[in-house]
């Protein structure tokens, strides 16, 4: 059994067969996953799916970073209201993104802080998306996030780098298809973090991991990223599978019923 903890399942890539999709996951042993929303209409399109499928899909809401410009207090406060239903199980996706920058620096790091205090009022953990911007990322959270719990999702990053993500003690770094690929420094990664901070992901419908030559992503191929966690770390699938599920039920709480 694993969870697919980060999928956009309610983008519409899988407007033609969104249920096989959700079915060939289960069938396959992805008996869970994490839809984060991007902006308001997705975050409520993460949770509208999550409620159709009880148990299986759950929700996150938020603003991505690129979609900065388009949170105001009146999205704030929307999220805020959807974030109470027992469907949704994180703040995100949220973060920084200084590589294709879409929004200005300054506003995006605005928004970055009121997620925070969004996920602190709301007592939910982050899925923090960060993008050649690691520095204020970590920076944002010594300063704002100490006493909050999250995940870095598609951890892109060196070693030294994760080690900071990895002083803030609630928050885990997450894995996706990159790992299947030559040419980065996660390998080393994947093997220093430690078996209660580690997750896995597809991000589908994007980052299509090896060996599949499919155009699409889909939670189903997150068994690709867990194997090549597997043989890096020198342990069996069955252990990753073990692990990075429990640590994803403990961060999100699923299949506890919120009060
Ligand atoms: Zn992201
Ligand atoms: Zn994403």
């Amino acid at each position: 059994m694993l969870v697919d903890s980060h999928t956009h399942l309610d983008t519409s890539r899988f407007n033609g067969d969104r249920e096989e999709v959700i079915e060939r996951a289960r069938r396959g042993g992805v008996t869970r996953m994490v839809d984060p929303g991007c902006d308001l209409a997705s975050s409520r399109a993460a949770l509208a799916l999550a409620k159709a499928h009880p148990g299986t899909v759950f929700a996150g809401v938020g603003v991505h970073p690129h979609d900065a410009t388009t949170y105001t207090e009146g999205v704030g406060g929307q999220l805020r209201e959807m974030a109470r239903e027992p469907e949704v199980v994180a703040i995100g996706e949220f973060g920084l993104d200084y590589f294709r920058m879409l929004s200005p620096r300054e506003v995006q790091r605005a928004v970055f802080c009121a997620h925070l205090e969004m996920a602190r009022e709301c007592n939910l953990p982050c899925i923090i998306h960060v993008r050649d911007s690691h520095d204020d990322v970590i920076e944002l959270l010594r300063a704002h996030g100490r006493d909050l719990r999250g995940v870095f999702h598609c951890f892109s990053g060196n070693v030294a780098q994760a080690e900071e993500c990895l002083a803030l003690e609630g928050f885990m770094l997450s894995f996706a298809g990159p790992l299947t690929k030559q040419g980065n420094a996660l390998p080393e990664v994947a093997r220093m973090v430690p078996p209660d901070r580690v997750l896995v992901e597809t991000d589908s419908p994007y980052l299509v991991p090896k060996p599949r030559k499919d155009r699409r992503n889909e939670p189903l191929f997150v068994i690709h990223t867990a194997e090549k966690l597997a043989e890096i770390r020198g342990t069996t699938f069955e252990e990753i599978a073990h692990i990075t599920t429990a640590n994803a039920v403990r961060l999100f709480g699923l299949g506890e019923k919120k009060e």
